[in-house]
């Protein structure tokens, strides 16, 4: 296999008949960095929780896998990690779904009183559940920059009206299966980035990770109160404990976090697990 690309998370590879090999690690990030210390088993539930996502959307959209058994010749730790899939041509856009306000639609929102050119009404506050969930794209920006809001109409331009309005289709639907299923099992999905390829035949197909709590916001339903930043179904912990004085580390002090203590990995660790097992209702390992 040849090695592609290494993300904060995952990395790619090209097996030799040509697809793609995603391999989701245990690396976690927090405030943009990469943590030094791995959740054990934290790539494992990621890629889990994909393919089950992708089995619960198939009805909706196609999608690019091709098998979760590895390849033979593929060392055993990627067991369970990583994922076979189609090799598409990409979509150069992040495709976001919102429900609730946060992160940078909130910040969008408080400026202009707009989520990517979608009107908001006025009195809403962090965390705030919106009228209707909206499409909210944003361009794909290089490795280690962010990504930047964009209007429909953007992506009308550059993309075409019909591919436009396809993404905008599919993404509020898949959003919509999405919060439908997880607010049953008690966790909101404030919001959702997908990505999207063509096949070979120029058929739009869901790539890359899908309903993930890293692609997405995780909230747990029973603590979802507006007016305030909303705690983070996974990495509320890892957090909490960056920001306490235990850690010692400053924020913003420009210096890389410091080693995550065990009882604070365990705990997270557990966290995703306990994601995966309250969404599928299946057992973890
Ligand atoms: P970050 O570290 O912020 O997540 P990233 O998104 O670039 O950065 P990854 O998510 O690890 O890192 O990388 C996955 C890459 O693979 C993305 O660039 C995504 O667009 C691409 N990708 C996902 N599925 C497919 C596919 N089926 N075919 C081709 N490329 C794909
Ligand atoms: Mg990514």
């Amino acid at each position: 296999m040849r090695h592609l690309y290494s993300g904060k998370v995952r990395d790619l590879y090209q097996t030799e008949d040509g697809l793609l090999l995603m391999v989701a690690s245990d690396r976690i990030s927090a405030f943009d960095y990469v943590l030094p210390t791995p959740i054990p088993d934290r790539g494992r539930v990621l890629t889990a929780l994909s393919l089950w996502w992708f089995e619960r959307l198939a009805d909706l959209v196609p999608n690019h896998v091709v098998s979760a058994d590895v390849p033979a010749g593929v060392p055993a730790e990627f067991a369970g990690r990583a994922v076979l899939c189609r090799r598409l041509d990409m979509v150069p856009v992040e495709c976001v779904a919102r429900g609730y306000l946060a992160g940078s639609g909130l910040t969008d929102y408080e400026l202009t009183g707009e989520v990517c050119g979608v009107a908001l009404p006025p009195g809403l506050e962090d965390g705030s559940r919106l009228p209707e969930p909206i499409f909210t794209p944003a361009t794909k920006a290089p490795q280690g920059e962010h990504d930047e809001n964009i209007s429909y109409h953007a992506v009308a331009r550059a993309a075409g009206e019909d591919l436009a309005a396809e993404l905008r289709r599919l993404t509020l639907a898949v959003y919509a299966r999405g919060v439908e299923i997880a607010l049953r099992r008690g966790i909101v999905i404030a919001d959702t980035k997908l990505e999207f390829g063509r096949d070979q035949a120029g058929a739009l197909v869901l790539a890359d990770e899908v309903l993930t709590p890293d692609s997405s916001r995780f909230w747990p339903a029973d603590e979802w109160r507006p007016g305030r930043p909303q705690p983070s179904f996974d990495k509320q912990i890892v957090r909490d404990w960056l920001l306490s004085a235990e850690s010692g580390w400053d924020r913003h002090s420009g210096e890389p976090p410091p080693p995550v203590p065990d009882p604070v990995v365990e705990r997270t660790r557990a966290r995703y697990v306990e994601v995966y097992e309250r969404l599928t209702g299946r057992r973890f390992g």
